[in-house]
């Protein structure tokens, strides 16, 4: 490794997260050593955000090292965890200090709000890419899985998905700027908000859990696929922020809320019998979270409006394609 590297390192990411007594070491040598607390599972996850694929080519620095903490953040959300480490691998394609800074910033920002520390990584040239592997504790056994969900649970999701796709054709300008007057809908795309707390509160309550990050019919599929069950969603109670229904209408709002993606919102299922202690401890108003349908013995997915039935055809759709 050569000297410039090393003050780079030193620079830019040996203070870029939390600190935290739980890192015995961190950034610096070969690997870093870290402190489980006792009765606690370990929880890992990793994802990677590639320039072009998971994000414009020119997207704000400081948008992309907060992104590729929250979608892995998402992840842990959505076992009910709680992170404690980040470890960053990250391709550049030259060493530009101003986009690192931005970079650095953006990601400090989220890790330290949600107690984070940065304890390693790796830095090669080559096309601009950035990893997080992800690390963090559950209390032994109290997990949430996808596949745990069963027949007559109710399904909820959190926050108002489809804004994250809006903002994204936006950015790509398949979608007016002046749709979006506040920056409200690009803000979903580029700063999306992990919910953790949420996460953490719902493994009183929730019997699976995933988060949406390909589109909440898919994602709600998976869920429901996992747990031998089939979906049936009301698409009149999914819900919709007003921003995206002014910038694309109603109708259109609930179809992109439906197969949208980058949302990293919880979808959820709890039995019947705890719907209501749900709603008294975690009020929806505050929590922000809605019934959207709920599992069925009958395999696969069904979306009911007004009695009848809609078809979709899948996520992964470009919505925007011009
Ligand atoms: P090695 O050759 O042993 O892999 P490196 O030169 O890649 O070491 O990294 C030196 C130290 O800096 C290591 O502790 C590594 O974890 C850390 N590091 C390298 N790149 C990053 C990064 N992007 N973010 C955080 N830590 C990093
Ligand atoms: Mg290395």
């Amino acid at each position: 490794m050569s000297l410039s590297e090393f003050a780079l390192i030193e620079r830019y990411f040996r203070k870029a997260g939390a600190m935290r007594s739980d890192v015995h070491l961190g950034v610096g040598d070969d690997a870093a050593l870290l402190q489980s607390p006792q009765g606690t599972e370990l929880v890992a996850a990793v994802d990677t955000l590639v320039a072009g694929v998971h994000f414009p080519h020119g997207s704000p620095p400081a948008s992309i090292g907060h992104r590729v903490l929250a979608v892995n953040l998402s992840d842990l959300a959505a076992m009910g965890a709680r992170p404690a480490w980040a470890l960053l691998a990250l391709t550049l394609p030259e060493i530009d200090e101003a986009w690192l800074e931005e970079f650095t910033a953006g990601f400090a920002a989220l890790a330290r709000a949600h107690d984070v520390a940065l304890v390693g990584g790796d830095t090669t040239s080559g096309p601009l890419s950035a990893t997080i592997q992800i690390l963090g504790h559950v209390p032994q056994s109290t997990a949430l899985l996808r596949s745990r969900g069963r027949p007559g649970d109710r399904v909820f999701v959190s926050g108002t998905p489809g804004d994250a796709a809006a903002g994204l054709a936006i950015e790509q300008s398949k979608l007016a700027t002046s749709s979006d007057p506040d920056g409200y809908l690009r803000k979903r795309f580029l700063y999306p908000s992990p919910r953790l707390a949420l996460g953490d509160c719902l493994r009183s309550y929730a019997t699976a859990c995933i988060d949406v990050s390909d589109g909440l019919l898919g994602d709600a599929g998976k869920l429901a696929h996992a747990s031998g069950c089939g979906l049936q969603i009301a698409f009149a109670d999914v819900p919709v922020s007003e921003e995206l229904v002014s910038a694309v209408g109603e109708q259109r709002a609930r179809e992109l809320a439906l197969t949208g993606g980058d949302d990293y919102e919880l979808c959820f299922t709890v039995p019947p019998s705890e719907v209501e202690r749900l709603r008294h401890n975690l009020p929806p108003q505050r929590w922000g979270y809605c019934c959207i349908g709920s599992l069925s013995e009958a395999p696969g997915t069904v979306v009911t409006n007004q009695g009848s039935v809609i078809e979709f055809s899948h996520s992964g759709y470009d919505h925007f394609a011009s």
